[in-house]
Order: structure tokens, then C-alpha cells, then sequence
């Protein structure tokens, strides 16, 4: 079967997510059309019941590294509650070795974020520092809570790097209830105002203001989640007076009981027509604010939510080869996909396996092995994966006998390698 284009792909995403042109960009595509030629190789040995071809270097391109699992909020709408405050921390050599050896093979970029809060982790600013001494785009993710350790180190980043502070209201009551954080100081208006020093020392970072839209009805677990649909115009407006260059909005995930990340809007005590017509009320107000210096975003999730074709993006490949180009390196381990962040099935190894003992790391086998043991399938049957659209494409010039060099054509422009 002949792939569709790559552009057909990027049709219903975000270009935040638009992977397959990222992928595309000349910096990345060599190492994706030599995982492309290996993987018909795999196919073609399987057939002909021969030995299966060695795999390339198989060094992810981009990566979440979670430097803690350790946080200050305790948010109700958290992802990643059962793996917060873990005993499990890196170990710094070996960490400043795994970066270096990745870095090395293919690394492109690093966003810190995840099962924690990163500026918490006492060596945040010399990993900052030492991501960019390898020359990798970097992105942060934080609650907001210590602005004044990423303004320390702003000066570090470059253009295309990114710092987003996930915030999910308008009001200082709404922000204070939905996550809790420990000190009685920290309200909106003062995490807004500290925000301002980190864009003031370093202009050419991108700022951004992250709100989970949660609505009455949304669980973590048996949790309820505090509905803020109504304070996503307000939002907008503050971040815009704050001097943040966007503000994103995106729905509300959960984890299944397996462990996957996945979108319930079902759960919604409102029907879905009024939730929709609420959410659009707002995003019109929004987006109304928008002008050359400030953007809002409507996320893939938001999208295809609105679109009503988020069901879509449920239907994964059985083969995941995302996990090849991107993955999580966290305290916990080292995991193929944002989605399952310390789950034990889609667990590649130990924290240390990307530091290369005798001058190969463990991981690279692993990572290997993951891509034929891990059924996508069925694993991420319930997730509305951003990656869908590229992991169907690839598929497809695996199978089609087409020229990977013409199907999968070289796209140039501004390189953001964010995976
Ligand atoms: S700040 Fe982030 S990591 Fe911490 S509890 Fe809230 S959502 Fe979870
Ligand atoms: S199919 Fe999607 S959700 Fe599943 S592991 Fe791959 S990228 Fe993650």
C-alpha cells in the first residue's frame, strides 16, 4: 500500500506536534531513514525466516528527562500522582555521562519535566548549563513555584528554547485550590509576576502559560477534580499582561488502570454539546486577545476533542517506533513513551542504561528488543497519542516498496527537534 504524504499526516495536529515534519527537518531525517531501512530489513528477514539485521545506534533524538520525582504541589489533577515523591533518585555521574554519550549519537533536544517538579532537583541549573554546553535545544516544564532558580539560568537558553509554567486558572483562589502547593505564599499573582524575570533576562526564550482544562465530572481515580473552564478568557488575558508569549490550552488526562495516559471527556457531568459550546465561549474570547507578541494555542488533544475525532488517535500501530526517536529518562528508569511514565511494561531499563559501558550503552539493545515485545496496540488502545498519525506513517513506508528518500522527502526551515 502506497503511505500517504507526510503533509496528509500533519493535517489535524498542532505544529507543536507536528512530528513527521519535524522529522522531516535535515538535521533528524538521516537517522530516521536509516531506523526506517533497518525496520524493512527486520520485516523482510521474518518472512525469509533468516537472522534478523543488528540495529542502528537506536540514540533517541529527543527526550523527557524527569530530573525528581519530588514536588512541592499536590495537585488533584495530577498525572503522575502515584509516582511522585519516590525514594528513587539518579545518580549524577552517571546522569552528566548518559547526556554526554546521547548527546554525542543523535540527541537533538531535552525537555525537563515530569513526575516532579525539576527546579527542586539541586543540580537543575548545571544540567541546564551542561545540556546547552552539547549544543541540544532545551524546554522546561515547571509549576511555577521557583522562578527565580530558571531566571538564574535564562541566560543559558538559546532561540527556539522554551519555558512553560503549567498554571490551569485565572484567579488566585482557583489556582491555590486545584494545586495546593506547601508554601502560603505562592498565588498566581506572584508566580506571574517572578515569570517576568525569567523573560526579562533572556528575551529570546519562549514563555508560555499551560492550562489543563478540567471540567465537573473529571476524576484521578476517585478524586474529584475542580472544574476551570470558566477562567480560561481570564487566563488568557493575565498571561498576556504578564508578558507571556502564549498561553496553550489542553483537556484533561487520567491514567487508566493499567497506567496509560488517556482523555475521558465521557466522564463529563455535562452533556458533551454544552461542554464543547463552553469551551468555545471561552477559547473565542482568547483568542480575541491574540496579537503579534502574544498567541493561544489550542493543543492536538484540544482539536481533535472539538473535532470529536479524539477516538481516532486511539488506534495505534502494534509496533510503536516512536520509541526509537523518543523517551523518558527519569529517577525511575528509562521508559518508551511520555504516555507510560513509570510503567513497569514499557520499562527500556535502570536510570544509568543510556551511560555507555565500554563505550556501548545497554540501552540501545533494549530499546531494540522494546520495539518488538511492547504491542502498541493494545497498550495504547485508550490513549489519544500525538504520535499516532507519524507511527501509522511510518508503518506504511516500512511495508510500501517505495524509495524512502522520495516518500519521506527532507522539509528545511526553522529546526525545533522537541519530540
Ligand atoms: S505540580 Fe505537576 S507534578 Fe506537582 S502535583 Fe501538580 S501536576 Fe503533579
Ligand atoms: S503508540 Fe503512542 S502512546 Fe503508545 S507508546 Fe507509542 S507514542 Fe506512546
Amino acid at each position: 500500500m502506497k503511505p500517504p504524504p507526510a503533509s496528509q499526516v500533519s493535517a489535524q495536529v498542532a505544529p507543536i506536534h507536528d512530528f513527521a515534519r519535524k522529522l522531516q527537518h535535515p538535521d533528524l531525517r538521516p537517522q530516521v531513514l536509516e531506523y526506517l531501512s533497518w525496520r524493512r530489513e527486520v520485516a523482510r528477514t521474518k518472512l525469509s525466516g533468516v537472522c534478523a539485521p543488528a540495529s542502528p545506534p537506536l540514540v533517541p533524538l529527543s527526550i523527557n528527562l524527569d530530573l525528581t520525582t519530588a514536588c512541592n504541589y499536590a495537585c488533584d489533577h495530577c498525572i503522575d500522582w502515584e509516582a511522585l515523591n519516590q525514594p528513587a533518585r539518579h545518580d549524577e555521574l552517571a546522569l552528566f555521562d548518559s547526556l554526554e554519550y546521547l548527546a554525542a549519537n543523535g540527541l537533538r533536544s531535552v525537555i525537563l519535566l515530569g513526575g516532579g517538579e525539576p527546579t527542586l532537583h539541586p543540580a537543575f541549573s548545571r544540567v541546564v548549563r551542561f545540556l546547552k554546553e552539547l549544543g541540544l535545544q532545551v524546554a522546561v516544564v515547571t509549576n511555577g513555584s521557583r522562578n527565580e532558580v530558571i531566571a538564574a539560568v535564562a541566560d543559558a537558553f538559546t532561540s527556539g528554547d522554551w519555558v512553560r509554567l503549567s498554571l490551569d486558572a485565572g484567579t488566585d483562589e482557583l489556582f491555590r485550590a486545584m494545586h495546593k502547593p506547601r508554601s502560603a505564599d505562592l498565588t498566581l499573582t506572584a508566580i506571574l509576576k517572578s515569570a517576568g524575570q525569567i523573560k526579562s533576562t533572556n528575551s529570546e526564550l519562549s514563555l508560555g502559560f499551560s492550562f489543563v482544562m478540567t471540567w465537573r465530572g473529571a476524576l484521578r481515580h476517585d478524586i474529584q477534580v475542580l472544574e476551570n473552564l470558566d477562567e480560561m478568557a481570564f487566563a488568557a488575558q493575565r498571561a498576556k499582561s504578564a508578558g507571556f508569549d502564549y498561553i496553550s490550552f489542553k483537556p484533561f488526562l487520567t491514567r487508566a488502570m493499567e497506567g496509560a495516559e488517556v482523555m475521558s471527556p465521557d466522564a463529563a457531568l455535562e452533556a458533551h454539546e454544552v461542554l464543547l459550546t463552553r469551551i468555545q465561549a471561552q477559547l473565542t474570547r482568547a483568542t480575541a486577545l491574540q496579537d503579534d507578541a502574544f498567541r493561544v494555542v489550542e493543543s492536538t488533544n484540544l482539536r481533535v476533542l472539538i473535532q470529536n475525532t479524539w477516538q481516532e488517535m486511539t488506534r495505534q500501530p502494534a509496533i510503536c517506533h516512536m520509541q526509537a526517536f523518543r523517551q523518558v529518562l527519569s529517577p525511575l528508569g528509562v521508559f518508551n513513551c511520555p504516555a507510560h511514565r513509570g510503567v513497569a511494561k514499557a520499562r527500556i531499563g535502570e536510570a544509568h542504561d543510556w551511560a555507555p559501558q565500554d563505550g556501548v550503552a545497554k540501552a540501545t539493545s533494549a530499546t531494540s528488543a522494546l520495539l518488538d515485545s511492547f504491542d502498541a496496540c493494545h497498550e495504547c488502545a485508550e490513549v489519544t497519542c500525538l504520535y499516532h498519525g507519524v507511527n501509522h506513517l511510518f508503518e506504511r513506508l516500512i511495508e510500501s516498496g517505495q524509495d524512502l528518500e522520495t516518500a519521506f522527502p527532507e522539509v528545511a526551515g526553522r529546526r525545533d527537534s522537541f519530540l
